[in-house]
């Protein structure tokens, strides 16, 4: 296999096979990611991304049951091309359980729902998707690409080609001036297109991404982590599922997994427990090394 810079993937494809099918993001524009800023964006070509796949099986043997085709926003690819990818991964590892790429709602408007049913019969099991938020404002000044309508819209379309949704929201990313509407809209949003899980992140200022520098100026104000706290406690309050919700990253100042709505007593339990823990036991909130 061959990689070309940084390869970022989600926690949950820890033990997945990972095979580069994009370089860098399409996108690129979020005020908040500073993942492939210095990366010209270009899709491989399925020839390489194939020759790759036959390399991992040559390595590693046919057992691989998962495969993550990063980098960002892989949906993107033609789905001619994605399908034709996806087939020969099935027919290089006949045990292949899950196949997951990231993928956007800006990105997801470029493909039919019958498009989405081709990708999910070729084996595409789950997107990995960044909403960040429900909220209009937040995402339009963090320059996501899409707006709450599209993102239920699509939502529901990739759902309904039985394609799973991994939804990631970005605690504190409308800091503290907006936290009410970005809990409020964005369980909103949730609610109305039931993503499979829902996963949390708390914002953390990436250096030399413009949100780092509004953040040093004075222009952003992050949560402290009582109010991170706070912020999630109304968001879970306002999800009503069903979906799994999952705090599976380092980032977060709260550990708490379940099922909603069956878990979300608990959950929320747990958030007023750990609001009773003092501001100082809390990593710092603007710390990447946590
Ligand atoms: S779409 Fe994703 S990878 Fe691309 S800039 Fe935005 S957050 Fe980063």
């Amino acid at each position: 296999m061959r990689y070309e810079g940084t390869v970022y993937r989600p926690p949950s494809e820890a033990d997945s096979l990972l095979i580069q099918a994009t370089i860098g993001c399409p996108h690129n524009k979020c005020t908040f990611c500073g993942m492939y800023q210095t990366t010209n964006f270009r899709i491989r070509s399925v020839a390489d991304i194939k020759e790759d796949l036959r390399t991992a099986r040559d390595y590693h043997g046919d057992k691989v049951q998962s495969i993550f085709f990063p980098d960002g926003n892989t949906i993107l690819i033609k789905t001619d091309q994605l399908v034709e990818i996806l087939n020969y991964a099935q027919a290089m590892f006949p045990y292949l359980k899950r196949m997951t790429v990231y993928g956007s709602a800006k990105y997801f408007k470029l493909k039919s729902l019958k498009e989405f049913q081709r990708l999910k019969e070729a084996g595409l099991t789950r997107i990995h998707s960044g909403m960040e938020s429900g909220d209009n404002e937040i995402l339009r000044r963090v320059q996501k690409g899409f707006t709450p309508s599209e993102m239920i819209e699509e939502g529901l379309k990739v759902r309904g080609a039985g394609i799973e949704l991994s939804e990631y929201i970005l605690v504190g990313i409308g800091g503290r001036e907006r936290t009410r509407e970005h809990a409020i809209e964005s369980a909103r949003v949730l609610n109305a297109f039931t993503p499979d899980f829902v996963r949390l992140r708390t914002y953390v200022p990436w250096e030399g991404t413009p949100l780092y520098e509004d953040h040093q100026q004075g222009r952003f104000h992050l949560l402290s982590p009582h109010e991170a706290l706070k912020e999630t406690h109304l968001l879970v309050a306002n999800l009503e599922g069903p979906f799994q919700l999952l705090s599976d990253h380092v980032s977060n100042f709260a550990w708490v997994n379940g099922s909603i709505p069956k878990d979300k007593p608990s959950i929320l339990e747990t958030l007023e427990q750990l609001l009773s823990v003092p501001e100082d036991r809390f990593r710092q909130a603007d710390s990447r090394f946590l």
